[in-house]
């Protein structure tokens, strides 16, 4: 028996892309996307009071943060989730979707040569916020008292087991760059510098 020869297949004609004409998406906040939101924040006392503004990013640069790897606070993360440029949201957070409780007992005595201090910062007085080097990065924290070589800080976030309320709009949303992936912050004005 032979083989029967292949029929040789036509070459198909290539598809036509149809090019349409669309409107660019709205960008909906998800995994991976670079937000930018100005805010105002303030405490929520145990009547339900709000207090005067702590915080107020109008007139600065807004914010910048990359979605999806805990770069802001849980509540606040959860909150942006589907929304896109333009809303504007008014969220009521408990210190459990903010900064967490106040753990008691955690005054700690540093080194002042371990603080990451400002400029032309000499003097440490109680009362000021200073920034320390620990093993999980940089944190904030409030001098409760100051020695000469030694301060006395409470590592609380100075505001944990607070209720806090914020006034965000949304005024930017885009894909992050491979770069910012693979740091896992937002570059650029208002986010993370190198
Ligand atoms: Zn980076």
């Amino acid at each position: 028996m032979t083989e029967a020869a292949t029929p040789k297949k036509r070459a198909k004609p290539k598809a036509k892309v149809e090019a349409e004409a669309q409107a660019p998406a709205r960008q909906v906040i998800g995994k991976d996307c670079v937000v930018a939101f100005h805010y105002s924040l303030c405490e929520v006392n145990a009547a339900g009071e709000l207090s005067g503004w702590l915080e107020q990013s109008a007139g600065k640069e807004p914010l910048l943060y990359l979605h999806g790897h805990a770069n802001v606070i849980s509540g606040l993360e959860e909150a942006m989730v589907g929304k896109s440029e333009g809303d504007k949201l008014s969220i009521t957070l408990e210190p459990e979707q903010a900064y967490g409780p106040r753990r008691p007992n955690s005054v700690q005595r540093v080194p002042i040569k371990h603080l990451h201090l400002r400029q032309g910062q000499k003097q440490i007085m109680a009362g000021e916020i200073v920034a320390i080097q620990t093993h999980h990065g940089i944190r904030n924290a409030l001098v409760v008292k100051a020695g000469r070589f030694n301060v006395d800080v409470d590592t609380n976030h100075p505001y944990a087991g607070r209720t806090l309320h914020y006034e965000i709009e949304i005024v930017g949303v885009r894909p992050a760059t491979p770069d910012e992936i693979e740091h896992r912050h937002a570059h650029g004005q208002g986010g993370h510098h190198h």
